[in-house]
């Protein structure tokens, strides 16, 4: 194998590549990877955190957006003759191909921050295949994902992700754990899909668009974001008070209204 060029961070790849090894075994402590799981890496880089799971696991899938860090990768982990590198989009990524019935996969990576929240929205949609994710994100995503009803940060991301999963929030990293170093802290999250959401709609698409029409304008009131769609008598029937502001609707509240109004457009 050729000698792969020094790879200069690019940032359309939103390339921030963790070099602090304190950090990188403190992340894989948090993922605990065992023998025989499927764990799918997403955006590997030069492979900081991939090998701490390989070296457990000894099969990995990676998926890679930017070919020139593909040969370094290589190169780095090539002891390990099971690791699979897709080299694709992670936004378009099929991850459901890698599960089967018996086996969920997991899910990880320092992810790119420039699309990491409809990264999410991507991975949300295929939580049946997935047994836990554990990201590296900007800590401000970390904090709204988190986010619980009347907190600041608690909108659209928070309610989606909390549908689909239980999200924690592990610990932070400074930017100096990072080359180059991002202009924010970051932060460690465990989102764990539930088998079944402990409260399900019967339409996702009707709850994306219940979620989206609450938080349009989140100082105003529910009766004003949701005019022309629930009116006093809709509201009564959900038993939830048209004069609060939508971020304090819990999950719950969110899938009765979805549920409400499918039932209604019959
Ligand atoms: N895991 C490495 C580390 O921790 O040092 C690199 C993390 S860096 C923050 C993000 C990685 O995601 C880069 O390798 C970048 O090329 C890759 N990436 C960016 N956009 C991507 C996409 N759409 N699909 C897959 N990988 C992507």
């Amino acid at each position: 194998m050729s000698k792969p060029q020094p790879h200069k961070a690019r940032k359309r790849f939103g390339q921030n590549f963790l070099h602090d090894h304190g950090v990188i075994r403190k992340i894989v402590a948090c993922i605990g990877p065992k023998k025989g799981q499927r764990i799918v890496e997403i955006g590997p880089g030069k492979g900081a955190l991939t090998e701490g799971i390989i070296s457990v696991t000894e099969r990995m899938d990676v998926v890679e957006l930017d070919r020139d860090l593909i040969p370094i990768l290589r190169v780095n982990l090539f002891r390990y003759p099971d690791l699979t590198v897709h080299e694709a989009d992670a936004m378009k990524f099929d991850f459901t191909s890698l599960s089967t019935e018996e086996q969920a996969i997991r899910v990880v990576g320092n992810l790119p921050y420039n699309i990491s929240t409809p990264l999410i929205f991507h991975l949300l949609s295929q939580a049946r295949a997935i047994e836990d994710m554990h990201f590296m994100l900007q800590k401000e995503v970390v904090d709204r994902l988190a986010a619980r009803p009347g907190d600041s940060l608690y909108g659209r991301l928070s309610v989606m992700a909390q549908y689909y999963c239980a999200v924690e929030s592990l610990f932070i990293v400074g930017p100096e754990s990072f080359d180059p170093a991002p202009k924010v802290d970051s932060a460690i999250v465990r989102m764990t899909p539930y088998k079944t959401p402990p409260h399900p709609v019967n339409d996702i698409k009707k709850l994306e668009d219940i979620v989206r029409i609450g938080f349009q304008q989140r100082r105003k009131t529910l009766r004003n974001n949701y005019k022309g769609v629930l009116d006093n008598d809709d509201f009564a029937a959900v038993n939830i008070d048209p004069t609060l502001r939508p971020e304090r609707l819990d999950v719950e509240d969110f899938v009765r209204i979805t549920n409400y109004v499918l039932n209604k457009e019959g």
